[in-house]
């Protein structure tokens, strides 16, 4: 099934979770916007039209990393002592040069290692957590974990700790729901679904 067609479906989950909470008008504007999310989230393991939008564009990625190298060379220059001052420059030239060699496939890998970083530094354990979704989401096969029971487990651990982060009624149940009913429509009994999904990996690997 197609992008537009998963986000529907999610901003409908988010619409009916918003409804069965009684939630505000902005709450259910919030809802809606996290099924959508939710219900696209599963495809993060192609280069669909989410990690476009998610992914940090691809000359911003680069030039902050080659600004934190001239930095880091800067400060190894001026601070370090002999070894340190080294090392630290060593550093710097291998980011510099390594940022001006990535390539458009290593940005959600890049991206989710930003958001644990920056989860590590906002102590918020659901953004540590889809950060680490993100960086495996960019190494593995298209529906494959990200469609299976044990993604629907990471992901709604996710989406639990990011209702304790929020306190908004209805965040959970909309991230769960929009995340199980695009499994639900990728799945092969379906008839415009060529491809089933691989749900009980790594018990099984068989489409369904
Ligand atoms: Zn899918």
């Amino acid at each position: 099934m197609n992008g537009t067609a998963h986000a529907a479906i999610g901003a409908a989950a988010g619409y009916v979770v918003a409804n069965t909470v009684n939630a505000s008008t902005s709450e259910t504007l919030l809802l809606v916007g996290l099924g959508v999310i939710s219900g696209l989230i599963p495809d993060l393991d192609i280069d669909g039209k989410l990690r476009d939008r998610i992914t940090l564009s691809h000359e911003v990625v680069r030039t902050v990393s080659q600004l934190i190298g001239i930095l880091m060379v800067i400060y190894s220059f001026c601070e370090g002592s002999s070894i340190e001052k080294w090392m630290g420059i060593a550093i710097g030239i291998g980011m510099i040069s390594i940022a001006s060699r990535i390539k458009q496939k290593h940005m959600l890998t890049l991206t989710g290692i930003g958001v644990l970083a920056g989860g590590a530094s906002l102590q918020e354990l659901w953004m540590i957590l889809f950060g680490v979704y993100m960086f495996i989401a960019s190494f593995i096969a298209h529906r494959s974990y990200t469609h299976s029971i044990i993604g629907v487990i990471f992901f709604g651990y996710i989406a639990f700790r990011f209702e304790m982060s929020l306190g908004i009624h209805g965040v959970y149940y909309t991230c769960l729901a929009g995340y199980i009913f695009h499994l639900a429509a990728d799945l092969k009994l379906l008839p415009f679904n060529k491809r089933g999904i691989k749900l009980f990996l790594p018990i099984s690997s068989k489409e369904i």
